[in-house]
């Protein structure tokens, strides 16, 4: 297990100047914050930082200004979503570093808040410069890293700091690293993981690390279709990529010496057209798929005989939805799987973490993502740590 200081070692920080990296990298349409989720992760840690008295100094990206200031890509726009979701007032500087930062430190009181500008308006912040590092560090006193969603690039604001300052993982961090841990550290078994969305190309490192790791691997969604393939089956016009036909028999065979069971649906949903309940509908083996049709989605009987698999298991790791999700009713395996891995979950018997954009909003939709042990909104960085990747900014905190 890996060790990093948290806030609970934290004490004495009365009048202390706190850097605390959080993602503020919040989608936005026409200048109003439009989700909130990411500015609630961080909620928590700002708020016991600012009770135990510390000047708390928020460091976050926005967008991709790629070392300019970005008019439209100033944090400055996200400063009322703040306000509001913390309950508080938060000011505004439009530096990182330098005596601008100074002054407003001495303006702050003890328990105050602030959000810096944008860290990517500054070359060095991608660079990981270590003379930006000194310069933001000058003013601090300790650094906080609550933004593990960041936490796979080494840049300056979220890996150069935790090496100049003492540095402490927020709460969210904390939360996000146990459930990891817990999922693919020391995972209780066995251990299923359950991998879908749209193509293996996307997902082969995913997918070689997991063979190693887990006892049965689930493959849904458009990248079955290539394992199907792969296996001499006929997937008619289904989103499928044909050339990865070798690469998918190596990751079985790793499979098979790890000794991890692949799962592959046997039965499939079809239909002719790309639409919402199309004509063309229906429910068929997989060796019956017609030249003109494209698959679409897991079949219900097949579903049910992983709901059989997942009931074996203590842990469960998923990445990717089943099928085309965000058209009826090829939404109807990713919530049937999910509303099952829910109610283990509530009963006790599984340990389930989950994420990636389009998963987490399969789960949303299915109303079930309350009920998983963990839900990593994280994106690439959680995919980075089921690769079995070392992210700089974990390491980083690593004592
Ligand atoms: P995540 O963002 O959770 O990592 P991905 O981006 O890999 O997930 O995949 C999600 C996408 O995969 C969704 O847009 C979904 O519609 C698509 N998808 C799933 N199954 C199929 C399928 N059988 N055919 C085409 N697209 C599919
Ligand atoms: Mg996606």
């Amino acid at each position: 297990m890996t060790k990093f200081r948290t806030l609970d070692d934290l004490t004495d920080i009365s009048g202390k100047v706190a850097l605390v990296r959080v993602d503020l990298n919040l989608p936005m349409q026409e200048g109003t914050v439009t989700d909130l989720t990411r500015v609630h992760a961080s909620a928590p840690t700002i708020l016991e930082l600012a009770d135990k008295g510390a000047k708390v100094l928020l460091l976050a990206h926005f967008g991709r200004p790629k070392g300019e200031r970005v008019s439209t890509q100033s944090l400055s726009m996200v400063v009322a979503a703040v306000q509001g979701v913390l309950g508080r007032e938060v000011m505004f500087v439009p530096e990182i570093a330098g005596p601008v930062v100074a002054q407003s430190i001495g303006i702050l009181r003890a328990g105050d808040i602030a959000i810096l500008e944008n860290t990517r308006f500054w070359k060095g912040e991608e660079k990981n410069d270590p003379e930006l590092v000194k310069a933001i560090a000058a003013i601090a006193d300790f650094y906080v890293n609550d933004a593990f969603s960041a936490a796979h690039r080494a840049h300056a604001t979220t890996e150069g700091l935790a090496h100049v300052l003492p540095a402490y993982a927020g709460r969210s961090m904390e939360a996000e690293l146990k459930a990891l841990e817990a999922a693919l550290g020391n995972p209780a078994r066995p251990v299923a993981a359950v991998v879908g969305g749209a193509k293996v190309s996307s997902k082969l490192d995913v997918l070689q690390h997991l063979v190693t790791q887990v006892d049965h691997l689930i493959i849904g969604g458009g990248m079955a279709n290539t394992f199907l393939a792969a296996r001499g089956i006929d997937v008619g016009k289904s989103l499928c990529e044909h050339d990865l036909a070798a690469t998918v028999e190596e990751i079985m065979a790793a499979a098979d010496t790890a000794g991890c069971t692949v799962h592959l649906p046997y039965e499939v949903v079809v239909s002719k057209e790309f639409a919402a309940n199309p004509p063309s509908l229906r429910v068929c083996n997989v060796h019956e798929v017609a030249a003109d049709e494209m698959i679409l989605d897991v079949g219900a009987s097949a579903v049910e005989a992983l709901a059989d698999v997942l009931k074996t298991c203590r842990t469960l790791v998923w990445n990717g939805p089943m099928g085309a999700f965000e058209t009826v009713p090829f939404d109807a395996a990713t919530v049937a799987l999910a509303k099952i891995a829910a109610a283990l979950t509530r009963e006790g018997s599984l340990v389930s973490v989950a994420g990636g954009g389009d998963t987490v909003a399969a789960l949303n939709h299915a109303g079930v993502a309350g009920d998983f042990t963990y839900i990593s909104t994280a994106g690439g960085a959680f995919l980075e740590w089921i690769e079995g990747r070392e992210l700089p900014g974990v390491v980083a905190l690593t004592i």
